[in-house]
C-alpha cells in the first residue's frame, strides 16, 4: 500500500539531507522522482540524488536546477512534470535556516528566509496545482516543531514555518473537496547539514543540552522524515489531510 509506481514526484531541495531521503525512499516505491534543487551533489558530498536513483531503483528521476525562489525556475519544474505527464506528489522541502538574535536580522535576510521558506511553497503549489488536481494529488510540506512551538532563540525561522503550517491546513480546506489532500510535517531535530554546520546544534557545545529535551535521547534520521512523507504520499494516509505530523522523538509534547 505504499506503492508509488507509475506517480510522478517532485522534491524540492532534494540533493541533500530529508530531501535526498525522501527522493530515494520514493523512487524506492516506484515513484518518478523530479529533484528541484540549487545543487546537484548533498552538501555532504557523494553521488547526486538522481544518478543514485537511476543506479540502484528501477525509477526514473531527472534533476531540474531550480532556486525555488525563481518564478522561472518554477516553471521550468513545471513544464517537466507536464511533459512526463502530470505531477502526483508536491513535497516543498527547500529550507534555509537563520538562527540570528531577533535585533541582529535584516529586513534582506528576513526576506530571504521568507522568500525560500514559505513564499516558494505558495508558488510552486501555485504552480503545479492544475497536474495535482487532474488525479487525486497530495502536498507534503516540511515545517518543523519550530512551525509549532515558538522559540525566542530563532524568531524569523519560527515565523517562516508557522506560516508554512497554516498554508498547509488552508490548502487543504480549498483543494480537499477536490480530491488533493495536504499535510505538513514536522520535524525534530534530524542530523543533517543544517544542524552540523548552519546552526551546530549536534557537534556543538549545547549539542548534550538539546538531547537532554529529546525523551527517545536521540537525534532523528532523514530515514524517519521520509518514512513519514512515503506514509502522507501514499494510500495508507489516504483518510489524513490538513494535518501535522510531528516527527521529533517526542520533544515537542513533553
Ligand atoms: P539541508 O540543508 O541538509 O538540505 C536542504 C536542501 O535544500 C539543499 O540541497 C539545498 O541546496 C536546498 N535548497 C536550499 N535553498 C534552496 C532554494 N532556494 N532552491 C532550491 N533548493 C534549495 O536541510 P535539511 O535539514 O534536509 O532540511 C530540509 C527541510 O526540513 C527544510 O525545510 C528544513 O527547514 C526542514 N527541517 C529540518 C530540520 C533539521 O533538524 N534538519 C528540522 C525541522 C525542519
Amino acid at each position: 500500500q505504499s506503492d508509488l509506481t507509475g506517480e510522478i514526484a517532485v522534491v524540492t531541495g532534494g540533493a541533500s539531507g530529508i530531501g535526498r531521503e525522501i527522493c530515494l525512499q520514493f523512487a524506492e516505491a516506484g515513484a518518478d522522482v523530479v529533484v528541484a534543487d540549487l545543487r546537484t551533489e548533498p552538501r555532504t558530498g557523494g553521488t547526486p540524488t538522481h544518478e543514485r536513483i537511476t543506479e540502484e531503483t528501477d525509477a526514473d528521476a531527472t534533476f531540474v536546477d531550480c532556486d525555488v525562489t525563481e518564478q522561472a525556475d518554477r516553471e521550468t519544474v513545471a513544464e517537466t512534470t507536464a511533459e512526463m505527464g502530470g505531477a502526483d506528489i508536491l513535497v516543498n522541502n527547500a529550507g534555509i535556516f537563520r538562527g540570528e538574535e531577533f535585533t541582529e536580522v535584516t529586513e534582506a535576510e528576513f526576506d530571504q528566509l521568507m522568500d525560500v521558506n514559505v513564499k516558494s511553497v505558495y508558488f510552486l503549489s501555485q504552480a503545479l496545482i492544475d497536474q495535482l488536481l487532474d488525479d487525486g494529488g497530495r502536498i507534503i510540506n516540511l515545517s518543523s516543531v519550530a512551525g509549532l512551538e515558538g522559540s525566542g532563540d530563532f524568531i524569523s525561522y519560527c515565523t517562516s514555518k508557522g506560516a508554512v503550517r497554516l498554508m498547509t491546513y488552508s490548502l487543504a480546506d480549498k483543494y480537499g473537496p477536490e480530491g488533493v489532500r495536504v499535510n505538513a510535517i514536522h520535524p525534530g531535530i534530524i542530523e543533517t547539514s543544517m544542524v552540523t554546520e548552519d546552526v551546530p546544534i549536534i557537534g556543538g557545545e549545547s549539542e548534550d543540552a538539546f538531547l537532554q529535551t529529546v525523551p527517545l535521547r536521540e537525534f532523528g534520521h532523514p530515514e524517519d522524515i521520509a518514512d513519514a512523507a512515503l506514509y502522507l504520499a501514499s494510500d495508507r494516509s489516504e483518510y489524513v489531510n490538513g494535518e501535522s505530523l510531528v516527527v521529533d522523538g517526542g520533544s515537542t509534547h513533553t
